[in-house]
């Protein structure tokens, strides 16, 4: 367990000067399986696994649930352990702030849409810790989840266009037998609303089997989707969209990689879920 960012630094030069590669997994902490996968995936990949766990303040919107955000540091550090990560880097918010910190990265085109356009200055603070902890821990390969599919995104623009030399890996989103997606905000959820929360993932699979089945009009998989998303009126839709996987621009037909996201409240919970459809022709 490390809290400060200079004995981060040594522990990876320390790592570094054995040869070792290094995996970075960014969280925000109350970690679940899901997240436990990207430790696995980087404890598969690399030598060196580094963990991060941190609330970030600044990706909160106002308004937003920073200070509901369950944390769970006991628990999370228990369900480390044994599971290959070798650093876990827990700053307090004054050792990634400092007084006076001024520099924040604005990014275009990919952190506009959809999560951009609902959390305004969502992106930009997830872009800045993100930079932040790369330039942190160095590492190698940095692994991210798919179910926050367009901060994926956001992280490999900003990989490219800051040139930085870290490969960024995507892995498939974990979910709960019944199909929840897993997520530290379930656990805000009643019985009843995890129930009804299921019509998320529902209508997600409504729409991959119809584009498997040939209906490539995204305006016909849509309304299919809010045909169902309306058989459980307490899921409240923020937004529904089917967009070009790569550029997040509105698409018309399923003719290439295409992102089906969904985000909606149940309840006081915002939860956000999302499917690939991919290249059906
Ligand atoms: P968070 O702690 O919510 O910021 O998430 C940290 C990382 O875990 C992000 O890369 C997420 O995309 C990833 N993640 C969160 N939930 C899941 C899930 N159900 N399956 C796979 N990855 C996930």
């Amino acid at each position: 367990l490390i809290r400060t960012a200079e004995r981060l630094r040594e522990a990876v030069r320390a790592a570094r000067g054995q040869g070792k590669s290094i995996g970075l997994v960014p969280t925000m902490g109350a970690l679940h399986a899901g997240h436990l996968s990207l430790v696995d995936a980087s404890h598969r990949q690399c030598d060196f696994t580094v963990v991060t766990i941190f609330v970030n303040l600044p990706q909160f919107a106002p308004g937003e649930d920073f200070s509901t955000y369950p944390r769970t540091l006991e628990a999370d550090l228990d369900a480390l352990r044994g599971r290959g990560a070798d650093v876990v880097f827990v700053p307090d918010e004054q050792e990634i702030y400092r007084p006076g910190h001024a520099t924040f990265v604005q990014m275009h085109g990919v952190a506009e849409p959809l999560e951009g356009r609902c959390r305004p200055g969502h992106f930009r603070g997830v872009a800045t810790i993100v930079l932040k902890l790369l330039n942190l821990a160095t590492p190698d390969v940095a692994f991210f989840g798919q179910k926050d599919y367009q901060q994926s995104l956001v992280v490999r623009r900003l990989v490219a266009d800051l040139d930085l030399p870290i490969e960024i890996h995507l892995c498939p989103t974990v979910r709960e037998p019944d199909g929840l997606a897993l997520s530290s905000r379930n656990a805000q959820l009643d019985a009843q609303q995890r129930q009804q929360a299921l019509v998320l993932s529902r209508s997600l699979r409504r729409a991959v089997e119809l584009a498997e089945s040939g209906q490539h009009s995204t305006k016909a998989i849509r309304a299919e989707m809010l045909a169902l998303l309306a058989e459980v009126p307490e899921v409240r839709l923020d937004y529904l969209a089917m967009v070009d996987a790569e550029t997040l621009d509105e698409a018309a037909q399923v003719d290439g990689p295409t992102l089906v996201a969904i985000t909606a409240f149940v309840g006081p919970v915002r939860l956000i879920d999302n499917c690939l459809i991919n290249n059906i022709m």
